[in-house]
């Protein structure tokens, strides 16, 4: 989270004052989902999120809960049966490149007939094969990519033009931890997903964003709340929405604005990840094994080729005020999470003790 835009909730906390500045008495956990007050909050959000990614008007903006996970069984349940056959399973498939596109795959499986299109796994996903090589089926709803793979470390640099393939399915994208982090060709989407917890605010709230023409084709087992057709016409309020998560999001929209956009924060972006690999490649002692083309710039997984030496490295990072490093636990290694919120000092003070810590130990 940007530390300003902590202090201006925390400033905010106990009495919300609206845009010209006047108290109303409660703070934002105590209104309403429906009262004027959390009504302008969350409009106001959602107009600046749009602006932000140029979100096209023929997209929902939908603000929902259960996380990048559940969207991996909502996704199926809504989109599945968009070009099914009267009386067959949907055709759903999926490119893998990495753990998080492996565990959409796996869920989908309850829902739809699913399909490898492609797959990185035979090289350890250090890969994104290329889309001239996928095998997408005639009949799929929809193809699953995971943009960025936050353990692996692979990104999407471009997405993948399916038209181009001949294919008519939609676009799927988890971006949960890529999004707002570079700008959207939205033009190749159908829809996208992201838990907020990584680049937005606070966990609790799911950005959906989805293209109208996708909406109203969910299977008859889907529950209310998850059918996308009645969060929209519901302008997301068909529940209570997780509104301080909602409220800390849009905090967080104004700040970005205030960065610049996503242009600024994507050329930040660029120099922190830059930063970082070369750090990694000029050094004899961290490794990354990812394929250049497609290395991930928010999530950094690095080794020591020493691995007698993690728990020395991960002791001394601490000790300098370097959190966070231990890589996910399926790979091993160490993982720099360089979200929006990360300046690009805080990577030159990881680079520095990196090489520091070379000096000393390599
Ligand atoms: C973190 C993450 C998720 C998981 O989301 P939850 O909110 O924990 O369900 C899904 N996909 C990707 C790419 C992620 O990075």
């Amino acid at each position: 989270m940007p530390q300003e835009v902590l202090e201006q909730a925390a400033r905010e906390m106990l009495d919300w004052p609206d845009a010209s500045g006047k108290r109303c008495g409660m703070g934002v956990m105590e209104m309403s989902h429906r009262g004027k007050e959390f009504m302008a909050i969350c409009a106001h959000a959602e107009a600046t999120l749009r602006t932000l990614l140029a979100v096209p008007q023929h997209f929902k903006i939908l603000f929902m809960q259960g996380g990048g996970l559940a969207e991996n069984a909502i996704v199926p349940l809504n989109l599945s049966a968009l070009r099914a056959t009267a009386g067959q399973q949907g055709q759903t498939d999926f490119v893998l490149t990495g753990s998080w596109s492996q565990k959409s795959h796996q869920e989908a499986a309850k829902y739809s007939s699913t399909h490898v299109a492609a797959s990185g796994q035979t090289d350890g996903f250090v890969d994104i094969p290329v889309t001239s090589t996928w095998n997408v089926r005639a009949g799929a709803s929809y193809v699953h990519i995971c943009s960025n793979e936050t353990i692996h470390g692979v990104e999407y640099h471009t997405l993948p033009d399916l038209k181009g393939l001949g294919s008519d399915a939609a676009l799927v994208v988890d971006f949960s931890s890529q999004v707002a982090s570079r700008p959207v060709e939205w033009s190749r989407v159908g829809l996208a997903f992201g838990g907020a917890q990584k680049n937005l605010g606070p966990a609790g709230l799911t950005l959906v964003v989805v293209r109208e023409d996708l909406l109203g084709h969910a299977l008859a087992i889907c529950p209310s709340a998850f059918n996308y057709h009645t969060v929209a016409a519901n302008g997301s309020m068909y529940n209570t929405p997780p509104t301080y998560a909602i409220y800390m999001a849009g905090l967080v929209f104004d700040w970005l604005q205030r960065q610049g956009g996503i242009a600024a924060i994507e050329a930040q972006n660029t120099a922190k990840a830059q930063l970082l690999y070369r750090a990694i490649d000029g050094s004899s002692l961290y490794y990354n094994r990812v394929s250049h083309v497609c290395r991930s710039r928010m999530n950094v997984p690095f080794f020591l080729r020493n691995e007698s030496l993690n728990d020395a490295f991960l002791l001394g990072a601490a000790s300098a005020g370097l959190l966070q490093l231990k890589g996910h636990k399926s790979v091993g290694g160490m993982r720099a999470s360089l979200y929006n919120a990360m300046p690009l000092a805080g990577v030159q003070a990881l680079v520095d003790y990196m090489q520091a810590f070379e000096r000393t130990h390599g």
